[in-house]
């Protein structure tokens, strides 16, 4: 028994429906649990940032995010979509790293934590941490071939060695390919922008056939024709999401470790996200939220936002694959 149960009002006895300053933080009030043979999706934290170019901070995205997932209702507000009413979603927990100092072994335990939730039928949507942990994860997800990816960033993140290491936030979609774990061809990286120091750092993205769509010609043509790119680009076959927070302007999310001016605004983000329905996800993940350098928490308030989109895709995507039941 609850030291307090409801007395008044019986349907406070849902978690989810108490007060939402309520509670422990877990992503969007759902129940922390590690069981998962009663769980459909899993929601994970992965507070690992060793693998940054600059800023570091990456590794408290997780709590911030669930902290901020509390200010969010149960319905989507435009398609009236309830994820926590069609599947099984629970928060469970931290992929956290007994080894954080060293950068390969660390992704090999973020893998491992995601093979073991993957393997038993568990659909992951993982929240960073820096964008190196999403090689580890696609090593889980994409076991058995390569799959489809939509890139939502203001890099390509397909650099290669740095600074000695093959391994790192800028590199792992080169990895990815190097591993045969995504079909370039099927590869849609969005709101790609700013400054490099290499005159070819968006070249393997090119050259291995991704469609890179970069911030200007997103802003001159619009989200939704960056929505008909990545249906056309990433077609009916598994694909992946993942959402680099820095992807939005600096405005919208200045919490992050490389901001890069002139970005999608949260609006366009929201809509883009919602545009991509019925697309075949098997996971997603959403990146480089380092609250240190939040202002006012909107980076992390936007960042559980466009988190409650990607549950509502992924749970979809979850539906249309279950087979019938009776
Ligand atoms: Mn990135
Ligand atoms: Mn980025």
């Amino acid at each position: 028994m609850p030291i307090k149960s409801p007395r008044r009002y019986p349907e406070l006895a849902d978690p989810q429906a108490q007060p939402r300053y309520t509670g422990i933080s877990t992503f969007f009030r759902t129940v922390f649990s590690q069981s998962l043979h009663d769980t459909d999706i899993g929601l994970i934290g992965v507070p690992f940032d060793g693998g940054v170019t600059n800023r570091s901070g990456a590794r408290h995205g997780p709590r911030a995010v669930r902290d901020q997932s509390s200010l969010l209702r149960r319905i989507h507000g435009t398609t009236g979509f309830i994820p926590f009413a069609q599947a099984r979603i629970h928060d469970l927990g931290d992929a956290w790293i007994e080894r954080p100092y060293e950068l390969e072994g660390a992704l090999d335990e973020i893998q491992e934590f995601l093979s073991t939730v993957v393997d038993a039928g568990v659909i992951p949507i993982s929240v960073g941490g820096d964008h190196s942990i999403s090689l580890p994860i696609l090593r889980a997800v994409a076991a058995d071939g390569p799959v489809g990816l939509i890139h939502i960033d203001a890099h390509c993140d397909t650099g290669d060695d740095y600074l000695g290491s093959r391994f790192h936030h800028g590199a792992p979609f080169r990895r990815a390919v190097d591993e045969n774990l995504v079909d370039p061809k099927r590869v849609i990286q969005i709101g790609i922008r700013g400054t490099t120091n290499d005159p070819d750092m968006w070249g393997f993205s090119e050259r291995s056939g991704m469609r890179v769509l970069g911030m200007d010609e997103f802003q001159d043509k619009g989200w939704a024709y960056a929505v008909e790119e990545a249906r056309r680009v990433a077609g009916d076959g598994a694909v992946y999401l993942t959402y680099d927070i820095d992807s939005l302007d600096p405005v919208h999310a200045p919490g992050t470790g490389t901001p890069e001016a002139g970005g999608i605004t949260s609006i366009e983000a929201l809509r883009l996200l919602r545009g991509l329905r019925g697309l075949d996800f098997i996971g997603a993940d959403l990146v480089e939220v380092a609250p240190s350098f939040d202002v006012g928490t909107i980076t992390a308030f936007n960042a559980a936002s466009l988190l409650f989109e990607i549950l509502c895709l992924v749970t979809e995507a979850w539906q249309a694959r279950k087979p019938p039941t009776g």
